[in-house]
């Protein structure tokens, strides 16, 4: 019995979490996969009637579940961050969410940004969740002596960087801290690794900027090697400007890509775009020995939410990558593969790329292929 937690959230969330459900609901009975789903009211609503954003005992009752499933976070009457710090990254955090999954396919029959027809897009990117630019770690120091102690916890362990800062002859200064240990490099690079075998990937591609950023990523690099060593696929280093380039002139070259998280979150937005559009995208961030989230890549969208316009692929996507994480592989691809016949097939096509049908007939479609597929 998989015991998932349902955060629909704000926005288009609700609508395209619902038709994710749908295709769940199918997939698991006809894999004979027993869920239980407990959904949760996060999300600006609750918010706004509470003043709370998310309580201790929910956080506790999500520890009891094998994972979360999550559509959107964001309103315009809450503060920018507050729900989407407050909710997003405490469970990150808290659940020790290191990896940030995100595949980039492009199936047949989607626009991508790129021209040429028949691409064969299929990109896993492995994207590190906790480390680097993304520590919060800075300071903004005026002219003259000033001293800052920076602290960065973490479940396995602690630093206190004790930084003095003598500025003389501008105003003003700004500093930010990247963070790389062993410890989160080996971590997020062994599941790197583990997840070339299980999609018969014979190499690995490191993104760095290792000749600008020695430090942190020379580091890093060494634990590639060893990874590289340990798990018996090549690896190969990148710069993060050359797989940039790679990712437009010819994205077919990569397979999996493991990043640091400010690159990755970059390179991953591309990554967006070559598959469709933010509507396309799915992702997972997981913990592999926790409690994991998967969501669509895309935000609330207020400007289109309760009209029935949304694009519930990255939703029904992100739900599939949950049951290919906590091991259900084979139903994950049927549903990847219903995806993929409707979008080839080219009847259903939502607004974001042109087409009328609205996020309901969008789920029924898949709906309907899944359970034609199954009999
Ligand atoms: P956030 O800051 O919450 O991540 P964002 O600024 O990245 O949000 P999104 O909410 O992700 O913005 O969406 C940006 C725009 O893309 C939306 O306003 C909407 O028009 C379009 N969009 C996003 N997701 C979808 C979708 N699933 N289907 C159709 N259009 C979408």
């Amino acid at each position: 019995m998989l015991r998932v937690a349902v955060i629909p959230g704000d926005g288009i969330g609700p609508e395209v979490t619902k038709e994710a459900l749908r295709v769940l609901d199918v997939a698991s009975r006809e894999d004979s996969i027993s869920i239980e789903f407990e959904e949760l009211p996060l999300g600006a609503a609750h918010h706004l009637k509470t003043g709370e954003v998310i309580s201790d005992e929910t956080i506790e009752r999500l520890g009891e579940k094998d994972a979360v499933l999550l559509g959107a976070l964001g309103d315009p009457r809450v503060k920018p961050g507050v729900l989407e710090k407050g909710i997003l990254l405490r469970l990150r955090f808290h659940f020790d969410q290191y990896v940030n999954l995100r595949p980039v396919l492009l199936y047949d029959g989607i626009p991508s940004a790129l021209s040429g027809d028949g691409r064969r897009i299929a990109m896993r990117f492995v994207r590190e969740n906790t480390e680097d630019f993304y520590v919060g770690l800075g300071a903004r120091v005026g002219k003259g002596i000033s001293k800052s102690e920076l602290v960065l916890k973490r479940k396995a362990y602690e630093a206190k960087f004790d930084i003095g800062v003598d500025l003389k002859d501008v105003e003003d200064l700004a500093y930010q801290i990247g963070v790389v240990t062993s410890y989160g490099a080996r971590r997020v690079l062994d599941y790197a690794f583990e997840l070339a075998k299980a999609k018969h990937s014979d190499i690995v591609t490191s993104v760095d900027k290792a000749n600008v950023l020695t430090e942190i990523y020379g580091l890093w690099r060494e634990e590639v090697v060893k990874a590289s060593e340990r798990h018996g696929i090549m690896s190969e280093f990148q710069y993060v400007d050359a797989v940039a380039l790679h990712m437009v002139r010819n994205p077919e070259r990569f397979k999996v890509l493991v990043t640091p998280n400010l690159f990755g979150d970059i390179l991953t937005d591309l990554g967006a775009a070559l598959q469709g559009g933010l509507g396309f995208a799915p992702s997972g961030n997981i913990n592999p020995e926790g409690v994991s989230m998967f969501e669509p890549v895309h935000g609330s969208a207020p400007d289109i939410a309760g009209l029935g316009l949304a694009n519930p692929v990255g939703a029904i996507l992100s739900a599939a990558l949950m049951l290919d994480t906590l091991g259900h592989s084979d139903s994950a691809a049927r549903i990847e593969k219903a995806v993929q016949d409707v979008l080839r097939a080219g009847k259903h096509k939502t607004p974001d790329i042109g087409g009328t049908t609205s996020t309901s007939n969008m789920g029924d479609a898949i709906v309907e292929n899944l359970k034609k597929t199954s009999c």
